[in-house]
């Protein structure tokens, strides 16, 4: 059996970013960009006020009179006069004859007249043409994460759409005769597919589109004629069927499409029975069945895959160290992943394993948002420092800290 990362690598030399698609800005918030963004003007296009107050040139300054206002949005191209002030605002234009600023607050006003309460320097409160981005400036290189305030960059370069790599197209298909869809109460011997959905939601967490195809029963032909339509979309996801229970069907299915099983099984627990297939050049990964199996390999299998096609380079989640709140044992011989809840206390990460890892049970995924790898046949005692992979970008806002009852 190959390990977690071999298996990584034989995926990531099989992947290549995909082309790219031209998104309207917001929707291309979390993509990457894939042209270089060049700045068309300068930005502030002109020297502007940085504050409410008076504006005049400074070897003048004496008690001047106000002779005009500028609010922001208008502009004056008429000299000011050596002795005259202008009331001006915010983000407004200096006009031509002025040099300095000085704020309101400083300012002693009688009349149309007004003295400055201290002394200026020449310059002082203006926000110079240019001094955020220059013209022909290389504001967005391609690669770079488009991230809230590239996407505010953009829009102030005048952009309303920008091309970013496009989103990996993503089938999903669930397998077996016991999934009932959402919406359906379980009957016995049924149960509700989640793997649709846990999967659907992993991809768009990552920034890919899911492609819903349902569920295959176990049947060999229904099972390949599924496969077979979700090869329209970039890559395919399938669950269960892929270990060696008499109605497994999907390996045979791959290879009845002249599908090449790159993998089979990797040494993990939970995801274990886990392919990877090239099938007509699409990649295809077919998961556990198991809900957690499936998460938790698509976490360390398809993310990765995913995150290289859509342009990012970064690929794996955050590993940080953490301390274990209690005890943990590998009686296998396989590493686990061990689901915990991460908690940051005092700037030290807390690790808290979430009870029962079995590999069906969900709210060991629910009630954490960390792994912690444990080698086979390992003990780590509490107060153990480990290293724990980071699972979701929820982090922050408390996800998964919470206890399962
Ligand atoms: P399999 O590998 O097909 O034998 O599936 C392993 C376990 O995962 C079985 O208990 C299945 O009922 C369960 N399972 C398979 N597919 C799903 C699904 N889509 N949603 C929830 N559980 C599933
Ligand atoms: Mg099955």
């Amino acid at each position: 059996m190959i390990t977690i990362a071999e298996a990584q690598h034989i995926i990531l030399s099989a992947i290549h970013p995909l082309g790219g698609e031209e998104l309207p800005l917001l929707s291309a918030l979390g993509h990457i960009a894939y042209e270089d963004v060049i700045s068309p003007w300068d930005i502030p296009t002109v020297d502007l006020s940085a504050m409410d107050g008076y504006t005049f040139a400074a070897l003048a300054a004496g008690p001047l009179s106000v002779c005009d206002v500028i609010h922001a949005g208008s502009s004056r191209g008429e000299t000011v006069p050596a002795g005259c002030a202008v009331k001006i605002m915010t983000g407004a234009p200096i006009p031509p004859g002025c040099d300095t600023v000085v704020p309101v607050e400083d300012v002693h006003v009688a009349g149309d007249r007004i003295t400055l309460r201290s002394e200026v320097r020449q310059g002082d409160h203006i926000r110079r043409r240019g001094e955020d981005v220059t013209a022909g400036a290389h504001v967005i290189p391609v690669g770079a994460l488009l991230r809230p305030q590239e996407i505010g960059m953009l829009s102030s370069l005048g952009r309303t759409s920008v091309q970013v790599y496009r989103k990996t197209r993503c089938g999903v298909l669930s397998t077996g005769d016991e999934l009932l869809q959402p919406g359906s109460i379980p009957q016995p011997g049924k149960i509700i597919n989640s793997n649709s959905f846990s999967i659907a939601a992993q991809l768009l967490d990552a920034g890919a589109e899911p492609v819903m195809l349902g569920i295959a029963r176990d049947d060999r032909e229904e099972t390949r004629r599924k496969i077979a339509e979700g090869l329209q979309a970039d890559i395919l996801i399938t669950t269960g069927g892929v270990s060696v229970g008499d109605k497994d069907f999907v390996r045979e299915a791959l290879l009845d499409l002249g599908g090449e099983i790159r993998f089979w099984k990797v040494a993990m627990k939970p995801g274990k029975p886990v392919a990877f297939a090239i099938v007509q050049g699409k990649p295809v990964f077919a998961l556990p069945g198991n809900p957690v199996a499936a998460m938790v390999a698509f976490e360390q299998f398809v993310r990765p895959a995913l995150l290289k096609m859509m342009g990012h380079t970064r690929l794996f989640r955050p590993v940080v160290r953490g301390t274990l709140t209690e005890s943990v044992k590998n009686k296998g011989g396989r590493p686990h992943l061990v689901r915990v809840a991460v908690q940051l206390a005092d700037g030290r990460y807390l690790a808290t394993p979430t009870g029962n890892q079995s590999s069906a049970r969900l709210t060991s995924l629910t009630s954490g948002n960390g792994l912690v790898k444990l080698p086979p046949e390992a003990v780590c005692t509490f107060g153990e420092e480990v290293e724990v992979q980071l699972l979701d970008r929820y982090f922050e806002l408390g996800a998964g800290s919470h206890e399962a009852d």
